[in-house]
């Protein structure tokens, strides 16, 4: 029996997404997932009827067993039985499963959400300070919080990891979202 076979003809690549915390939009597409290229885009799409990956933003393409192998940085048999072992396929693999380099895995997607939270968080927080403020208030802040939201809008996600890292700066926001929700 060839294990791989099996798994690809047993799994969809859409559940291992799944698996794997990978978001489509309606359009069936998503961010990608390798941490090679930020982007906004969404460059990374399936095939479900071909059971492939392939992501236009950084050239990778694949069936599930490499899109978990590249992902996880585990080798292919790993990568295999971890299909197996959360998609409950009922195969036999032999072996240990690759514990330490799934839970990085599963460590960095925690961080990642997050990051979207306060990002989400941090962003409706300035938003609702400028509709709440009165004049005066509005005279002494506007332009520190435009300056932050000019950031939030128009900024790359390096320079938002850095307000996310600035202790001064999540303060300030602290202090606004008891203010002004
Ligand atoms: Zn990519």
């Amino acid at each position: 029996m060839d294990i791989f076979k099996e798994v690809r003809e047993r799994s969809n690549i859409l559940d291992v997404c799944n698996i794997l915390g990978i978001k489509f939009n309606r359009s069936h597409k998503a961010i990608c997932p390798f941490a090679d290229h930020k982007e906004k885009t969404a460059s990374f799409s399936v095939s479900p009827n071909k059971n492939i990956f392939c992501c236009f933003g950084c050239g990778k393409k694949g069936d599930s067993i490499t899109l978990v192998s590249l992902l996880l940085n585990i080798k292919p048999y790993q990568a295999a039985k971890y299909i197996n072992d959360n998609l409950g396929l009922g195969l036999d693999f032999k072996g240990k499963t690759d514990e330490i380099k799934i839970n990085r895995y599963k460590q960095k997607q925690i961080a990642k959400q997050q990051f979207a939270l306060w990002e989400n968080r941090t962003f409706q927080t300035l938003c609702n300070s400028i509709h709440k403020m009165n004049f005066v208030e509005k005279d002494q802040n506007l332009s520190i919080i435009d300056y932050y939201l000019d950031a939030f809008i128009y900024g790359t996600n390096e320079e938002k990891i850095e307000l996310y890292k600035d202790s001064s700066f999540r303060k300030k926001v602290d202090q606004l979202a008891k203010r002004y929700g």
